[in-house]
């Protein structure tokens, strides 16, 4: 064990996740590479864990945080005017496509998760909550009580009356081999029949992740939110999509997850990449739903001066870039590379969206999840020289989602390495 493990083992907590047998120490950065602290480099195709949206080491960002340092203001507080975050917020209302969106500022997508759930349960009054089944949302007292995922909730207890829907597990038995239009349909007679026979009337949100990110990257049918939505309606319910993950163009199809499925929500979370690794979230809502808390409110450091420099050129970067048309060419172009895998005995599925790839797992033969083999091609890519993610229900889904900045050849020797690793560990599994 390196004596920086044994260091982190002895004053962190065990629960912290770790990925890899030994587990690497990242010391510098260029583009979408890193390299470690045994001088070995690395094609990051998890950009950080989908933090370092643009790569590493960007002269925009750099040269933004670096004026905002010159001035010798890192951050006072947010009692005063501060201009970086009133732009950034005014950017970020008018890419909601939210009506009269307002905007706050975290630190974190947890955080951010949770003002979205105060604003709804104060909203409507109502402690009562809609969540998905195999979501994530965070790790504190109330987006744990909505995450749906057993492997990242140490407890049932809760300051929210919450109950779970079917949506994008797609793999459960009852939906086992139905087409996308039967499976939509009995997604939303689940929904009718919890609202009808499980919950009090005054219901507050549905909070969903148009693609789950710690799920496993599931992808529910297009038409699955919009139709839930009309539910919701019908009820007066409020939707809050979730697009830690799914932001900022990273699906191709559409600037944030959820448009994908033509619902405008009435809330949107985010955090991860927006600054390109400096810590910021926050949540746009319609302004008459953010204006409904009357109490006091502050957040000391959410939308500091720096984080708020780094998000407005991350954020130009990527509209000027275009960076959600590169995210729909080369996941395209990847996704095809990809796709033969899914016939392997040890692959149980592939697939794609925009630049979020997901690759299962099995047991050759039965079927079954097999996390170990997800455990195996994390460390057969690795040795190759490509850092990808892991995650699903089972842990035995490979995740991988590169910086939207990638090019073509990088995306091409990532598509290669992925298909040699898993190949290899296929092979061996037999
Ligand atoms: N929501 C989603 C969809 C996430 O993937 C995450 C983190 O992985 C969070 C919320 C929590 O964000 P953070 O770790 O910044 O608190």
């Amino acid at each position: 064990m390196s004596d920086l493990l044994a260091r982190h083992r002895a004053v962190l907590p065990s629960w912290l996740s770790l990925y890899y047998d030994a587990p690497i120490e990242i010391v510098s950065g260029k583009g979408v590479r890193v390299t470690d602290a045994d001088g070995t480099t690395y094609l990051d195709f998890f950009a950080g864990i989908l933090t370092n949206m643009l790569g590493y080491d960007v002269a925009e960002v750099r040269e933004a945080v670096e004026r905002q340092l010159a001035s010798g203001v890192v951050h006072t507080s947010t009692l005063y005017l501060l201009r970086g975050q009133v732009e950034l917020a005014e950017k970020i209302a008018r890419l909601s496509g939210i009506p009269d969106a307002k905007v706050f500022f975290t630190n974190s997508g947890t955080e951010a998760n949770e003002t979205a759930l105060l604003l709804a349960t104060c909203a409507r009054g109502s402690d009562q909550v809609l969540a998905m089944r195999n979501s994530y949302h965070g790790r504190s007292y109330g987006t744990v009580a909505v995450t749906g995922n057993r492997s990242w909730k140490n407890s049932a207890l809760s300051p929210l009356n919450v109950h779970y829907l079917h949506g994008t597990d797609r793999d459960a038995p009852a939906f086992a081999r139905l087409s996308d239009e039967e499976y939509v349909a009995a997604c939303v007679a689940d929904l009718r029949d919890v609202l009808a026979t499980a919950t009090a009337p005054d219901v507050a949100c549905l909070i969903a992740e148009p693609v789950q990110g710690v799920g496993g990257f599931t992808m529910p049918p297009p038409g699955l939110f919009a139709a839930y939505k009309e539910v919701l309606d019908e009820h007066g319910i409020l939707f809050v999509s979730d697009e830690v993950q799914t932001g900022w163009g990273r699906t191709g199809a559409a600037f944030w997850g959820i448009a994908e499925h033509g619902v405008t929500p009435d809330a949107m979370t985010f955090a991860k990449g927006l600054g390109n690794g400096f810590a910021i979230g926050g949540v746009v809502a319609r302004g008459d739903l953010m204006d409904t808390l009357t109490a006091n409110g502050v957040s000391t450091f959410g939308g500091n001066p720096i984080a708020t420099a780094a998000a407005n050129a991350t954020l130009d970067y990527v509209l000027d870039h275009d960076l959600q048309a590169n995210a729909a060419r080369l996941g395209a172009l990847v996704l095809e590379g990809l796709r033969p895998l899914a016939d392997l005995p040890a692959v149980g599925a592939v697939r794609g969206k925009g630049l979020m790839f997901a690759i299962e797992m099995v047991e050759p033969g039965t079927g079954r999840p097999a996390p170990e083999l997800a455990a195996a091609v994390l460390e057969a890519t690795r040795r190759r020289g490509l850092l990808i993610g892991k995650g699903g229900l089972r842990g035995n889904v490979l995740r991988v989602a590169p910086p939207l900045t990638v090019g073509e050849g990088d995306a091409r020797e990532a598509r290669d390495i992925l298909v040699d690793a898993v190949t290899e560990v296929d092979t061996a599994a037999r």
